[in-house]
Parts: C-alpha cells; structure tokens; sequence
C-alpha cells in the first residue's frame, strides 16, 4: 500500500479522499506534473516546477505549497515508498467550493487541492521499448487551444491512445493543418541526417521538460536543430523518429501509419540521444 500526499498530509492511499465538489473532478480545473526518478533521486526537478508555476499562473490559480517544500514532499514520497526507479504525480485543483459552479470560487475562502502519489516503475531507464522501437498511428488533433498548459484534461488525449491501441500499434501523433502537434502524450520528433526537427514551441503543444534538455544534449553534441513543423508525409521519408516525455525519455518511433521510418528498427542518432540524455540527467538529479 502506498503512502500519498494530501493537503499537507502523508497518508494511506485507501484513505485518501477529496471532495465530490473539487473542481478538478467536476471541471477538469486542475494541472499536473510528472517527474521521473532514477536511482532514488528527481530527474529535472526545477524543470516540472517552474512549468507548474506557469500553469498555475496562466489559469489565475493560488501555488498552495512553496517550491522548496514541493521538492521536500517529492523526496519524503520517494523514501516512504521507497521507490528506486519510477514517478512521481501531482496535481493541483482549484479546489472545492461549496457547490457547483463555473465562476472560480474566492481563493481566500477555496483553497486549492494538491495531490502527490509515487508510480514504481522498476525498469524505467532500461525499458524493452527502447530496443524494439514504438509504431505509431496518426490522428486529427481534436484538443483545446491551450496545450501550452499542462491541464488534467486528458480525454482527448486518452480517446487517441485507445485509437492506437485499436490499430494494434503503440500510441498516436496528433495532427492539425496538415502538421504533426505532437503524440499524445509526448514530444514528436524526426531525424534527417545530422539534423533533428522538432515542431516549434506555441500554445498548440506541450513545452516539454524532456524535450528542452534533449534539444540542448544534441545542440551540444553537434546535432542541427530545426523548430519547426512537419508532415506526417516528411516523418514517414525521415531516416529515424522519436518521442520524448518525462516518464518515457527518449523513444525510437520505428513506424508512422503502416510505414517503417528508416529501416524499420532503432536508429543510431536516437539510441545516442537517449544514452547522453540517461547519463547526463541521472549525473543532474537531485
Ligand atoms: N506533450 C504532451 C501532450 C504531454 O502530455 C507530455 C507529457 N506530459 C509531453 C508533451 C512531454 O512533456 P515532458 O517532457 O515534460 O514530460
């Protein structure tokens, strides 16, 4: 049994509650964060919590813990439950006013919610996926105009798994005006010989905390980035593909919609990416 964080308490995670009025429930007004561990430390821990920050601010939302505390609550998470590799979720809600309502309540009177619990994942940074390579399927992008903000809305992005899951492959990337967004829950990515494109930050992708450390290791290793957008058409000619995220790192993409990218296995550029990105984040985590 886990031991989880609530509103300023560490608790058994059977006797967690919150209420059936928190706005998180009711409206999906709430934002979250992931952040992975290795070797029983936080991988790029800063990164999630200035994000965090930002989301907060961007929906008018109270911070109800001060980001040192918020680094002390993920560390004691980690000893309670003693995880050596895995994550570590959280989240944030508006909070729950007396009823329902869409105005947002007075933040004098709610108070927002936070919700941390630990995920182990033993096996995390030697996953099998990243030998094998993952095939994913392409699909409209049906979401908000606010992805920038990491929001607890995740239907969308849960409908796309399952579309994949349907098709017998590995997860979706997501289109709209004809280029890719991103995957559903990842940072897109393909490569052209010693150049690495990746779609251009703005409010329609995530501004991922993997994504900003990668695109600085392959600047530093002598890589070209491009910012810029692409076509499920140019993915599927580029010699390899890759998704990044905090919980998954650096992944190969070996198929976009039926075509093998490449020759259909691992590409070099992306297993040297995703070892630079290991060894440089476990030498950084706190
Ligand atoms: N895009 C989306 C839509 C995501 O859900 C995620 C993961 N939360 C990412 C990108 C990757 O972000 P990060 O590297 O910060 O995990």
């Amino acid at each position: 049994m886990r031991t989880v964080y609530v509103n300023g308490e560490y608790i058994a995670e059977d006797q967690a509650k919150v209420s059936i009025f928190d706005r998180g429930f009711l409206m999906g007004d709430g934002i979250y964060e992931v952040t992975s561990v290795l070797d029983g430390k936080l991988i790029d821990f800063e990164g999630h919590a200035i994000r965090l920050q930002r989301s907060m601010s961007e929906l008018d939302m109270q911070s109800p813990i001060e980001m040192d505390d918020l680094l002390e609550v993920h560390r004691e998470l980690v000893r309670l439950n003693g995880v050596d590799e895995g994550m570590i979720y959280l989240q944030i809600t508006r909070g729950a006013p007396d009823d329902r309502d869409f105005v947002y309540p007075d933040p004098e009177t709610t108070k927002p919610t936070i919700v941390l619990f630990t995920q182990n994942k033993p096996g995390l940074a030697d996953s099998p996926m990243s030998k094998t390579g993952m095939k994913v399927i392409s699909i409209a992008d049906q979401r908000w105009a606010r992805r920038d903000i990491k929001t607890v809305q995740l239907l969308y992005p849960s409908m796309a798994k399952m579309a994949a899951k349907a098709a017998g492959k590995d997860d979706a990337w997501m289109v709209e005006d004809g280029a890719v967004t991103e995957g559903s829950s990842n940072n897109a990515y393909i490569v052209k010989g010693n150049t690495i494109i990746t779609r251009h930050l703005g409010n329609e992708i995530l501004h991922g905390i993997t994504r900003a450390a990668v695109l600085r290791f392959a600047r530093e290793a002598q890589m070209n980035v491009e910012e810029r957008s692409f076509t499920i058409e140019e993915a599927q000619k580029a010699d390899e593909a890759f998704i990044t995220s905090a919980s998954t790192f650096v992944m190969p993409v070996v198929e976009i919609d039926d075509a093998p990218i490449g020759a259909g296995t691992p590409g070099p550029v992306v297993a040297r990416l995703r070892e630079i990105y290991l060894e440089e984040m476990r030498k950084a985590a706190i």
